[in-house]
Parts: C-alpha cells; sequence; structure tokens
C-alpha cells in the first residue's frame, strides 16, 4: 500500500510543518502516485482532473531544487490561462512560505508588458506565465531560460486548444536539455504525445481516474 502521508518524502521539516498548517494533512492521489517521481528528478506525465491537487505535485518538486542565491530563473510553469496561472502562483507561493526569498512572477497576455519587463529586471526564480506572452519576453530578452532545471506544461490539453502548440515548442526548444519536464493533462491528444516524446527523458505515466 502506497503511504499517503507527506512525512513518507524525503522533505525538510520545515516545508512539513508548512503543509500541515495549510491543513494538506494527506497526499492526494497523484501527488501520491508522482510526488516520489517528481522529487528524484524524474520526467513524469500525468493524467489528473481539475482539482486534484497538481499544483503541489510539481510545486513541492520544483522548491525543492531551487537554489534562492541565483537570481536565474530556474523554473517555468506554463498554463493555459491567465486564471490559471495566478491560482498556480497563489499556490507556490503558498508552498513556499517556509523558505526565505523566492520569487514567483506571473508573466501573462491582457496585462501592460512594462511592469513585467521591471520585475524580470530585479530576477525571478520561478515564472508562471501563458506561452504567448512568455515568448513574447523571450523575444525581447527581458527572460532568459537557460538555467531552468523544471519546465511544467500544467493543463498541456487546454494550452493545445488555446493555440498554444507552437509556442510551447519554441520554449521548451530555448531550455537546457537536461531540464525535467512535467507534463499535466486531462486527455492526450496526439500532439501532447508528440511534446512528450520530442522533451520527456522516459517519462513516468501516472493516471489517477477519479478525485475520490
Ligand atoms: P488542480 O490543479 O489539480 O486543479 P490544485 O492544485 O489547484 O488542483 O488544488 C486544488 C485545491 O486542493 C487547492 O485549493 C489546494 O490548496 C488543495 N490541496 C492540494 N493538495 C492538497 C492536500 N494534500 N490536502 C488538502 N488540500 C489540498
Ligand atoms: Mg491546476
Amino acid at each position: 500500500m502506497t503511504d499517503t502521508c507527506f512525512s513518507s518524502l524525503k522533505l525538510p521539516a520545515s516545508q512539513l510543518k508548512n503543509l500541515n498548517d495549510l491543513g494538506y494533512a494527506q497526499m492526494t492521489p497523484i501527488q501520491q502516485q508522482s510526488l516520489p517521481y517528481v522529487l528524484a528528478g524524474k520526467d513524469v506525465i500525468a493524467k489528473a482532473k481539475t482539482g486534484s491537487g497538481k499544483t503541489a505535485a510539481f510545486g513541492i518538486g520544483l522548491l525543492e531544487k531551487l537554489n534562492v542565491l541565483s537570481f536565474a530563473c530556474q523554473a517555468l510553469v506554463l498554463c493555459p490561462t491567465r486564471e490559471l496561472a495566478s491560482q498556480v502562483a497563489e499556490e507556490i507561493r503558498r508552498l513556499a512560505r517556509y523558505q526565505a526569498n523566492v520569487k514567483v512572477l506571473t508573466l501573462c497576455g491582457g496585462m501592460p508588458i512594462g511592469p513585467q519587463i521591471g520585475s524580470l529586471a530585479h530576477g525571478a526564480h520561478i515564472v508562471v506565465g501563458t506561452p504567448g506572452r512568455i515568448q513574447d519576453h523571450l523575444r525581447k530578452g527581458t527572460l532568459v531560460i537557460d538555467q531552468v532545471q523544471t519546465v511544467v506544461l500544467d493543463e498541456a490539453d487546454r494550452m493545445l486548444d488555446m493555440g498554444f502548440y507552437d509556442a510551447m515548442l519554441a520554449i521548451l526548444e530555448l531550455t537546457p536539455p537536461q531540464r525535467q519536464t512535467l507534463l499535466f493533462s486531462a486527455t492526450y491528444p496526439e500532439q501532447i504525445q508528440e511534446i512528450s516524446g520530442r522533451f520527456q527523458n522516459k517519462p513516468i505515466s501516472v493516471e489517477v481516474e477519479s478525485v475520490h
């Protein structure tokens, strides 16, 4: 039987306390199945529905790898919409409460680009955003992703629906080949399988049927 306690994972006591303070008593099924691999640095392709706790399934992992003494962007999370990106950024900030000085920045379209450029100039360890706006910053040179250790494609099938296929490919091409790539999607159309085949290294597949 799989252990459902966060304490079964190799996490610092400060993060275990934080999770406890957040009221996360047990791992959700997707967290149980994916976190051991995520923390081991493996690529994961995960099928799970909304509300299953996907953000912590990747957020806890990317936070463990972070070096806050470096100002480089070390984790990039791509989301289909501004609303989803904001929710993911908020959840990552909650998960990072025990770690000092972690900077999480959201970069989404439909927002003025000037303030985003200003924020990027101060450095961000984790960037969460929509593919179109991330590409705008990459073209301008205001965002550099050659030090990224973790790339997350969150709700990848919805990003396809939004027309972000080419943008996802172009962004992944600019990240280091040795990065960890975590792919979350409710469905697996051909283009998602293609992205996995091209950019993931021996991915572990996990699937959670229902939330309850
Ligand atoms: P998804 O991305 O799969 O839709 P979220 O990551 O947004 O799901 O999580 C859904 C909700 O569940 C959030 O409010 C989050 O704070 C909460 N949550 C996540 N993991 C746990 C857990 N282990 N225990 C209790 N609540 C959790
Ligand atoms: Mg989510």
